[in-house]
């Protein structure tokens, strides 16, 4: 056991998890570190400053441009062309050309200039959309939420009816903007789910608690709606990194918990229910449309998983007992579309969510643990370099160098039985001792009595019984009355004179 202190498991300090501006609230490593918040001034800030720099350069082009127009037009085209007309030319040139510049730049222009792409990209889609099973059962889920989505929005009367004209305008909106980038319609997104909590709450005075309800059902309404659009869209490399992901952790399908210092032990029956209960929630989340209900997933798996640390450790786990785990669960699981789900939410979650609380939390402990999983080392696996690199290929594996433990790959059943197997065969070598041992017992107890008759039949041949004839001595007739002596003593004869 000396040896596991000098072990260096996986840590992450919990200031490392916060927004690195120090604005207290949860970073993510898909905003560069920073909280939602942050990350979309920062990334204002870049946008604004390339459209700054492109504008720059496109005015510096455009100089140049005219300076090697006017110097050709002063060389050959003087004769053909009056002043004027030179002028009138310039001056055209310029207006068009600072118009199609300033258009290229513009998102609205750029969208134009997509649209040809997007339209064929939405053929694509529409070609390789699920079966008609699949479409249909989404169908009915969509108009399942949209009547949910009515009914609770009934209840809040007017602001209500101010929320669905927000819904069915953002919707509208954004079946027009489908060719804009990603990012551009992530933005679009949580700007809108800031403006329906602000409007909430300061032109319809809701109260907080009412606001964050109302917004968890428009996140539900339009997420629903929007989801095959948006999740995992053709125009990122969304698929390519899960492709990665998926691939990165079958390599490392050899991890067994020891190597992470993973403080759950899966013999305890009830820690392996709750281990197979946490591996079961991740790979669900890829099954849900709403990022909230992604969210609960990751949730209620990090939840299993505290309980199964405190049932192994006997008292509550530490974050520092957690993070290895959820990389165990997470190397054990390989949840389907993982970075396609960490972007969505990432995107398409309202941002408030993720900043603070307790889905916050664990939504970046997995962020964490997938950015572990993708750097994971000799280093930290506590084994040598030459150990990582053979696993890794495949040239050996950790199970033949240590028969008794199990790498993670091995389903529960097997491990079970083989469990099984070993303690049956450990019973079926003490009972064939018990038999053993009995039978020299049974032997042991023949030889003593043949030795107990032996012996006593030396001694009786040895020492033969002679039964003497009784030496016959005369007796009183009365000699064994006992109660002879209570009897008065013999009379004595007496002489009488007389
Ligand atoms: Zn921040």
């Amino acid at each position: 056991m000396n040896l596991k202190s000098e072990r260096r498991g996986i840590h992450v300090d919990q200031s490392e998890l916060l927004c690195k501006k120090g604005c207290g609230y949860y970073g993510n490593p898909a905003w560069q570190g920073f909280c939602s918040k942050c990350w979309r001034e920062e990334y204002h800030k870049a946008r604004q400053k390339q459209i700054q720099e492109d504008w720059e350069l496109a005015e510096r082009l455009q100089r140049e441009e005219e300076e090697a127009y006017a110097s050709s037009q002063s060389t050959q085209g003087a004769q053909s062309l009056t002043f004027s007309k030179f002028e009138e030319k310039k001056t055209n040139e310029k207006t068009r050309k600072v118009t199609t510049v300033k258009k290229f730049f513009t998102a609205s222009s750029r969208a134009g200039a997509k649209k040809a792409l997007a339209g064929k990209l939405k053929e694509i889609q529409e070609a390789k959309a699920p079966s008609p099973s699949i479409h249909r059962q989404a169908s009915i889920e969509t108009d399942r939420v949209s009547k949910e989505f009515i009914e609770f929005i009934r209840t809040y009367q007017k602001p209500g009816q101010d929320i669905y004209k927000q819904c069915k305008l953002f919707l509208d909106t954004v079946s027009h903007k489908r060719d804009l980038s990603i990012e551009e319609q992530s933005e679009c997104a949580q700007d809108f789910y800031q403006n329906v909590a602000d409007r909430l709450q300061t032109r319809w005075k809701v109260p907080p608690e009412k606001v964050e309800k109302a917004m968890d059902e428009v996140e539900k309404y339009i997420m629903t709606r929007q989801y095959k659009y948006v999740f995992c869209p053709e125009t990122t490399d969304d698929e390519k990194k899960d492709l990665a992901v998926q691939k990165r952790i079958r390599a490392l399908h050899w991890v067994t918990p020891q190597m992470l210092c993973v403080p759950v032990s899966e013999e305890i029956p009830e820690v392996s229910d709750m281990v197979v209960k946490a591996i079961t929630d991740i790979i669900e989340m890829d099954s849900k449309r709403v990022p909230r209900d992604k969210l609960a997933c990751i949730t209620k798996c990090s939840k299993h998983i505290f309980n199964a640390i405190k049932i192994t450790k006997n008292e509550p786990a530490s974050a520092d007992d957690f993070l290895p785990t959820l990389i165990y669960i997470v190397l054990k699981g390989n949840p389907p579309r993982l970075q396609s789900n960490i972007q969505y939410i990432t995107r398409f979650c309202n941002p408030s969510r993720l900043m603070t609380g307790e889905d916050g939390y664990y939504f970046t402990n997995l962020c964490c643990a997938v950015a572990f999983i993708e750097k994971l080392d000799a280093q930290s696996l506590n084994l040598s370099q030459e150990d990582f690199d053979r696993f890794m290929t495949g040239q050996t594996s950790p199970k033949k160098q240590e028969s008794d433990s199990f790498s993670p790959d091995v389903c529960l059943g097997v491990k079970q039985m083989c469990k099984s197997l070993d303690l049956l065969s450990q019973l079926n070598e003490r009972q064939e001792r018990i038999v053993s041992e009995a039978k020299k017992l049974e032997k042991d107890l023949i030889d003593w009595t043949d030795g107990i008759t032996k012996e006593v039949e030396d001694i009786v041949e040895k020492y033969p019984l002679e039964i003497k004839p009784k030496s016959q001595a005369l007796a009183a007739i009365d000699s064994e009355n006992v109660e002879n002596d209570k009897l008065p003593p013999p009379l004595q004869p007496q002489v009488y004179a007389g």
